[in-house]
């Protein structure tokens, strides 16, 4: 369980599933160490020991909690959802969630770095089958700076196209993210997947939502989306939720609260 932050029902706020009736899994520990991070309390890692994680029973207790609810995409994000792939109990989650709910999809979210695919084929052969989606948004402030390395999220890329395995590039309209990021892509022969840019969130010296700075970030990156023909992604959870880290839920959140 100390893997979790938090779990929820919600609709996806941005990206290929925007508006989609969502459970929402947020784990905890990441490599990344973004300013703009607005979920500070998933970064610490958790110690994990694989034999005192009761999978069954975490499924069984996320079912009670969220089983009434028509969910029918599942969402992996944190924190940063590779840094389990190594683990057999994830896939297992994984696994077992689908079993007990009518998913039609599944997205992990990830930075891309850190964390080369290619060495967790195991995590992959257990889920084979299963609708997966990656949603990649390259980030630029680590921990280990050598995560920074735009190679890393190349190679992973790489390894998803060549095992014919769904993803999507979100890209903060950020200057030092948008310049890792066309790094990134001209070192990329297939672009046949979707690309959205995506609003910072700005905040205010009493480190609230700027809604109005919001807005004006919208509007740059819809000016940028027209230039460049990319995807814009609103972020809609922003503008509906705001500082509600439960996203408006109605059932008991497991986690953080
Ligand atoms: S990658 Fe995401 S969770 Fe990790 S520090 Fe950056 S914004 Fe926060």
């Amino acid at each position: 369980m100390n893997f979790i932050n938090q779990v929820l029902a919600t609709i996806q706020g941005e990206g290929k599933f925007i508006g989609t009736p969502t459970l929402l899994v947020r784990v905890q520990g990441c490599n990344a160490r973004c300013k703009f991070c607005d979920t500070k309390e998933a970064l610490r890692y958790p110690e994990i020991n694989e034999s005192e994680i009761d999978v069954s029973r975490l499924v069984q207790d996320i079912y009670d909690k969220f089983g009434a609810f028509k969910l029918i995409n599942l969402l992996i994000t944190g924190g940063e959802p590779t840094i389990y792939f190594k683990y057999n109990f994830f896939a297992k989650f994984i696994e077992e969630l689908f079993d007990k709910f009518d998913f039609r999809s599944m997205e992990i979210e990830t930075n891309g770095a850190g964390c080369i695919f290619s060495d967790n084929i195991p995590f992959f052969e257990n889920l084979f089958g299963l609708p997966l989606v990656f949603n990649i948004s390259p980030k630029v402030e680590f921990k280990n700076e050598a995560d920074n390395d735009p190679i890393i999220v190349v190679n992973n890329i790489n390894f998803l196209i060549s095992n014919c395995i769904s993803f999507t590039l979100k890209i903060l309209n950020y200057p030092p993210i948008l310049n890792k990021s066309k790094v990134i892509l001209s070192q990329i022969k297939n672009r046949n997947f979707p690309i959205y840019i995506m609003p910072l969130t700005p905040y205010t010296k009493n480190n609230e939502i700027d809604y109005e700075g919001f807005r004006k970030n919208c509007m740059d990156t819809i000016k940028f989306c027209l230039k460049t023909g990319y995807l814009f992604s609103p972020r809609t959870h922003i503008w509906i939720f705001g500082e509600d880290k439960n996203e408006g839920n109605q059932a008991p959140i497991i986690g953080h609260k």
